[in-house]
This record gives structure tokens, sequence and C-alpha cells, in this order.
């Protein structure tokens, strides 16, 4: 029989092959143009359908209301923790954050730069948990409360939308948008790095609240000013067309795949497969049950080194790719995103028994 690769690395991550065989098919001659989508100029009348299209496929998947513009950037998401602070600071020159990660924890030592951030609760000294809401000490006069909906490196996830008393709320949803359901009216800006749920690195999708566009630090550069961008359509120069087309091709297919609902559907499962074979003794998890991501699951076999050596090397052999825990944290992680069907996780699941079972 055929090996089936299974690539579960964390980002870039798997894209659903569908996706992939329709770039495939239409690489040299896109809708009849017969001109390839990344030799076309971003000011024809092709390109415009392709990032007006996505656009709206993305407003009709997050249902997104009108009074909050969707925008396609490049800077990836480290591009963000500045763009955020240089857009949005301005007001009061104060922002709050909540650091219950590496990546929450980077943005805010970015936004530091640009104005007063300070973390609102005491800093962890080992990340798994997210502080209870009620230590937090959150300053009215924020401009912005900020915080990461899922930590990709540590796995953890919100299950819950922080309340902020009218402070809009930011977020870094880059690896879990469009896993599930957002009420999208209770944020002020959510943004998002492609390369994990929703199609190849160089583009970041940014959803922002209307009136908060507009109030950028003068220093703030062009490419990363909402205002411009916004009123531009994110043309204001050439953006990473390959990859909003990309994007575009990805959510058709979660269209087609019954949308997000069907997405939380399908991670839940997909976590609860991993999560119940963590039983704490031979695999473990340095995360609160709270908290556990359905997008990346971080675990150790037996604290050991080596046998996560083997764990790693026996998967391999099997077609289970990526599994490598992120260079800061070891151990093994799988990062489950939308590509990864539950057929795929079970895979995974039957590996991990049998690999108990052979080494214990
Ligand atoms: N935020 C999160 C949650 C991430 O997972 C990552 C990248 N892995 C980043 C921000 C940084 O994104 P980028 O590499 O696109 O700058």
């Amino acid at each position: 029989i055929m090996t089936e690769f299974i690539y579960f690395g964390p980002g870039p991550a798997k894209l659903p092959t569908e996706v992939l065989e329709t770039m495939q098919k239409e690489l040299l001659d896109l809708n009849g143009s017969h001109v390839s989508i990344m030799e076309m100029s971003h000011r024809s009348p092709e390109f415009n359908t392709v990032i007006n299209s996505t656009i709206d496929k993305a407003r009709k998947l997050l249902n997104i209301p009108e009074n909050y513009k969707v925008l396609f950037l490049q800077g990836g998401g480290t591009g963000q923790f500045a763009a955020v602070p240089m857009n949005l600071i301005g007001r009061t020159g104060k922002a709050d954050y909540i650091c219950t990660g590496s990546w929450s924890s980077k943005a805010l030592k970015e936004a530091q730069k640009y104005g007063e951030a300070n973390m609102v609760h005491k800093k962890l000294e080992k990340y798994g948990s997210i502080p209870d809401p009620s230590s937090w000490c959150l300053n009215p006069e924020a401009s912005y409360v900020y915080y990461c909906d899922n930590e990709t490196v540590e796995g953890v996830e919100f299950q819950f939308v922080p309340e902020t008393n009218g402070v809009p709320l930011v977020c870094d949803m880059s690896s879990n948008i469009f896993s599930r359901p957002v009420d999208i009216s209770k944020f002020g800006l959510i943004y998002a790095g492609a390369q994990k749920n929703i199609g190849p690195a160089g583009v970041t999708l940014v959803i922002v609240r209307e009136d908060l566009i507009g109030k950028a630090l003068p220093i703030t550069p062009t490419v990363l000013d909402y205002a411009v961008m916004a009123k531009e359509n994110s043309l204001h120069n050439t953006p990473p067309c390959f990859a909003i087309y990309a994007v575009g091709l990805v959510f058709d297919w979660i269209l087609q795949n019954g949308g997000v609902q069907e997405m939380e559907r399908r991670a839940k499962q997909k976590a609860a497969t991993i999560y119940n074979l963590i039983d704490g003794d031979y695999y473990t998890s340095a995360v609160d049950p709270n908290c556990q991501s359905h997008m990346n699951v971080p675990f150790r076999v037996k604290k050991d080194e080596g046998l996560e050596e083997k764990f790693l090397k026996e998967a391999k052999a099997l077609g289970l790719l990526g599994l490598k825990g992120h260079r800061s944290v070891g151990g093994i992680r799988a990062s489950i995103y939308n590509a990864i069907t539950p057929e795929h996780v079970e895979k995974l699941g039957d590996f991990m028994k049998s690999f108990k079972e052979n080494n214990p």
C-alpha cells in the first residue's frame, strides 16, 4: 500500500488538497485570461474580481458587519505586532495586553516601542493557563486591549471573549481564525497571518472597525496604515496577489464544507481524538483543560527526549510529518487546522496508541 503523507506542521501548514489541485489547474491560465495569477497586473479587472470576491467570502463566512473593513496586508503577524499600536495607540497613548504565550508576549514587547503598553496580570512563569479575568487590571484609558486567541507554540486557546467594558478589543487569531464562529461585533480589530488556517504565507487578513481607522501615529509606514489601505482596498501598492487568490480558494473550500460551524464541529472531534489519548502519565500536556487548543496540541512522551525522538522518527516513517514541538518548548506538537481531516487525526491517534504499547 502507498503511504499517505499527512503534514501536521504549525505553519505554513497543510492546505486542502482540493485547493492545491485547483491552483494547479488554473496556474497557467486564470479563468480564460491566458495569464497566470502570478503574472497579471494587480490593477487588472481579473485581479479586482479575485480580491473583491475573496473579501465577500470572508464577510459571508464570518458574518462581518458592514462597519468593518477587510484588508489584506503584508508583513505577517509580526508586522501587525507593530501596525496595531502604530494605528491604534494614539488615542490615549496607552494599551493593555493579556500575555498567555510567546506570540502575545512578542506583541507586547513590540508595542512598547510606540506607547505605554502594559501587561494586565502578573507575568506567567510558564505558559499553559489563562490568568483569571477577575485578576486582570484593565485600564479604562487604554486605547485597546490586546490578546492572542490561540497561542500556536504553547497550545493555549481562549474559550471565551474577554470583557473590556467598552475598550476596543484587538485579537491575534492567526492560528484559529475560521475554525469556529466569532461574533465580530465584540472586536475592534482581528488579524491573522494566512499561513495556518487560510492560505499560503505572505498575506495577513485584518478585520477592523471603521471608527478605529484614521488615527495612526505620524511615523506609521504607509503600507501598514489602515486608513490608506482601507481607502485603496488594500491596493495602495502591489499586494501579494497569489496569496490573496489562494485565500479565496480556501474560503470557497470552507463554504463548500459547511462553513465555520462545520469547521468547529470537526475541530472539536479532532481535538478530542488526541486529548483522549493524553492520559497525564505516558502522554502529558502542560495546558490547563479549560484552555487546551483545538488547533495545536503540544504534548510530551513520558517527558523523555529519547523516546520523543523515536516517536518522531517512527511517525515520519508512517507518513505523519511535521510533529516536532517548537524549538523553544520541545516535545511533540500536532497542529490540526481545518485542512487536517478527522480521518487524518485518527491515523495519528492509532499511531499514538501503538507507540505506547510498543514502548512501555
Ligand atoms: N501570531 C501567532 C498566533 C502565530 O502563530 C504567529 C506565527 N507562527 C505569529 C503571530 C507571527 O506571524 P508571522 O510569522 O507571520 O510574522
